[in-house]
């Protein structure tokens, strides 16, 4: 049996027709760039997250450069970062001219550890930025009063983690801005590449709305230098197809990482910690063994395909030489790169894949 990582074309087969008429509606409506598509999904996503605004972008990374430059972050500033994570999150702020400051994980859930941020912070920090990595919430309840007690803002990376709970509320409205990517391997996927922002700031959600747009409101007329950076009126068809499926779709991921936790506890392999507090989106079901990679070829010498997320730490990244960091510097975040691997956790993994995948696993590990 060969099961892959990922199979984004067994999910558009789900959703076949209803993503069909979707697009055939959008292509008919004559709006090619914005448009009753793109308000649609963006009335649909704030209601969703309990956030007052939705903007959206053209990926990931623009959410959350556009979000940071929102916030005024410029050269001279620092922004906390998690040191293990994807590489996105710093290059927003490099994207800034300003500097990513790493701050290391607690070990159980890979989040940002909440009792490391404050002394990373001097005069020059701006924004602490947590990502909920893999789709479990970072702890804001004890991060958000660090902000408070520095006045910083907060702006979170939740591009792996839509329709994930913090205390029984849905992320997206926790920090002062939540960014959003919709690259299909996400939780809400599009078809192609797709970003937002939500907040409830009605100041912030209009300069994110002018930036997007070449620094205007009224066409032909700039007030800043803007960027083109827009959510395509086809994605947000497909988005809003799938929007009305996430919530089904993530419980699904759910019952397959309870099937694994139940099934590989006492295997050789360190697995996902949930806080009580935290219902994961379980983006990614990451597992940790000493020795990897000998793994990973094990399993997919059984036909069971798996990836690392991520193989380097950023700041071990050619990108950030300059910067100037070492080798060991962030040892949880090297550490967690060089044992960590991610287990198949699609929302179209069948059964019999499942079944496959831990029997290879404990067999393997
Ligand atoms: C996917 C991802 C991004 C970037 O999203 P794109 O849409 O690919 O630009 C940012 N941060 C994290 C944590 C991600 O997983």
């Amino acid at each position: 049996m060969s099961v892959p990582f990922l199979d984004l074309s067994a999910a558009y087969r789900e959703l076949q027709t209803e993503i069909d008429a979707a697009v055939a509606r959008s292509l008919a409506s004559g709006y090619y760039i914005g448009g009753p598509e793109v308000e649609a999904f963006e009335g649909e996503f704030a209601r969703y997250c309990g956030a007052e605004h939705a903007i959206g972008v053209a990926n990931g990374l623009d959410a959350l450069h556009l979000a940071l430059r929102a916030m005024d972050v410029g050269p001279g500033d620092e922004v906390i970062v998690p040191s293990n994570t994807y590489i996105a999150t710093w290059l927003a702020v490099s994207q800034c001219g300003a500097t990513p400051v790493p701050v290391e994980p607690d070990a159980r859930t890979y989040n940002i550890d909440p009792t490391r941020i404050e002394s990373a912070i001097t005069s020059r920090t701006k924004v602490i930025l947590p990502v909920h990595l893999y789709g479990q919430p970072a702890d804001m309840d004890a991060i958000l009063p660090i902000a408070r007690k520095y006045s910083l803002r907060v702006l979170e990376d939740a591009a792996q983690a839509h329709g994930a709970r913090y205390k029984g509320t849905r992320l997206g409205c926790h920090g002062d801005m939540v960014a959003w990517s919709f690259y299909p391997g996400k939780n809400l996927g599009a078809m192609g590449d797709g970003g937002a922002i939500t907040t409830s700031d009605a100041q912030l959600a209009d300069r994110i709305g002018v930036l997007r747009n070449y620094g205007s409101r009224v066409k032909y007329v700039n007030e800043i230098k803007g960027y083109n950076s827009r959510l395509d009126p086809l994605q947000a068809a497909i988005l809003r197809v799938k929007l009305a499926h996430l919530d089904e779709w993530n419980a699904r991921r759910s019952g397959i990482a309870a099937r694994y936790q139940q099934g590989l506890t006492g295997s050789g392999l360190t697995l996902p910690f949930v806080p009580i507090w935290a219902e994961p989106a379980w983006h990614l079901y990451v597992v940790q063994h000493p020795r990897r990679d000998a793994l990973q070829n094990a399993l997919a010498r059984s036909g069971v395909g798996t990836l690392i997320h991520y193989p380097i730490a950023p700041h071990l990244q050619q990108a950030y030489a300059s910067a100037g960091f070492v080798k060991g510097q962030f040892p949880l975040a090297e550490r967690i790169a060089n044992q960590c691997l991610s287990l198949p956790i699609g929302p179209q993994l069948n059964e019999a894949s499942l079944d496959a995948v831990v029997t290879a696993v404990k067999a393997l590990a």
